[in-house]
């Protein structure tokens, strides 16, 4: 599994400490099998190259959250891979609320992957006539209202010297298999928990599993999808409550220093919902907070993690 949002006490992590994964079952082209013998081969093009797609989800209370939104970036993927794989969204779907009922989970992490499978010949793509196609869940409770953040405490997060793979060379809103850009973005850190990533042009871009969001006396600032950066579904349901929440805000062009002046830090992914930063860089945030009982945290922060908490509630919890 990729890097991918750590829902795990450990933020390095990409999934939560569970059951052992063979109680587990997943489904696996078409088929719904133990998590011990869902296999796919060693020629399986999603192993040989990265050659695939793939969404990280969560089901609260049973719901998909935000199903289209994650359903439409899938399928902006497999267009930019030019992958056809012929399965309509509806049976997706049905496949992934197979695989939770399976495990009898209505709170889980879910992972949907789909590769162009094994094809003859070599780096070529041939026509889609197989592809493999994989749900994975496991169990992840709510972060929000009377649940736990899966994150201990908010971020450290340090620029590091590996850029983003440009869009020219690797369509940037694509969330394929290959996250080797995040992977070494990750082995630069010291002691931080999140990379902040630049493009070429040293603009900032995103974190290696999560887009970057930060405050200061003009509103709410996150890089422009203009820039080389995987367009958040987190990112965009955040956006979405600031503005209707009368916070101004803004996607630019933003440099490190930007974000390491700011009075607020926030990051955001499915699994991490909204989670805050407490230093960039190893320094302290203007706005500081955490420590300190009497403070009430970062209050730009912590008014669109409530917020994004109450969307949660009211789309997938209330009756
Ligand atoms: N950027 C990157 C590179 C990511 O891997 C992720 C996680 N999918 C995100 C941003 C955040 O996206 P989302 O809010 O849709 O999980």
């Amino acid at each position: 599994m990729t890097a991918d949002d750590a829902p795990s006490k450990s933020i390095d992590s990409d999934e939560p400490e569970t059951a052992a994964a063979d109680e587990r079952i997943y489904h696996l082209d078409g088929e719904l099998v133990p998590a011990s013998e869902a296999t796919v081969s060693v020629d399986d093009r999603g192993f040989r190259y990265g050659d695939g797609a793939f969404e990280t989800l969560r089901a609260y209370g049973g719901q998909l959250y935000e199903w289209g939104a994650h359903a439409d970036r899938l399928e902006a993927t497999c267009d930019a891979i030019d992958l056809a794989h012929g399965l309509s969204r509806t049976e997706l779907r049905q496949r992934i609320e197979a695989t939770l009922a399976a495990n009898d989970l209505v709170d889980a992490y879910v992972r949907l992957s789909i590769t162009r499978g094994v094809q003859p010949g070599k780096l070529t793509p041939q026509p889609v006539t197989d592809p493999t196609v994989v749900v994975m869940v496991k169990p992840l409770p709510r972060g929000g209202l009377e649940g736990k953040p899966v994150w201990d405490g908010p971020a450290t997060l340090q620029t590091v010297k590996r850029r983003r793979i440009p869009d020219d060379a690797l369509p940037a809103d694509a969330k394929t298999h290959n996250y080797l850009n995040g992977i070494l973005a990750r082995t630069e850190l010291h002691d931080a928990d999140e990379a902040l990533v630049r493009d070429l042009e040293g603009y900032v871009a995103e974190g290696a599993t999560s887009n970057v969001f930060f405050v200061d006396e003009e509103g709410l600032h996150t890089p422009t999808t203009e820039t080389d950066v995987l367009p958040g579904i987190t990112r965009r349901v955040v956006l979405d409550l600031a503005r209707k929440a009368g916070i101004p805000t803004h996607e630019g062009w933003y440099r490190p220093i930007d974000v390491r002046q700011a009075d607020e830090v926030f990051l955001t992914n499915t699994t991490w919902e909204v989670r805050p930063v407490a230093t960039v860089d190893a320094i302290d945030l203007e706005g500081e907070y955490g420590d300190d009982d009497t403070t009430d945290g970062p209050p730009v922060t912590t008014l669109l993690a409530k917020l994004y908490d109450e969307r949660v509630e009211r789309r997938c919890y209330s009756d």
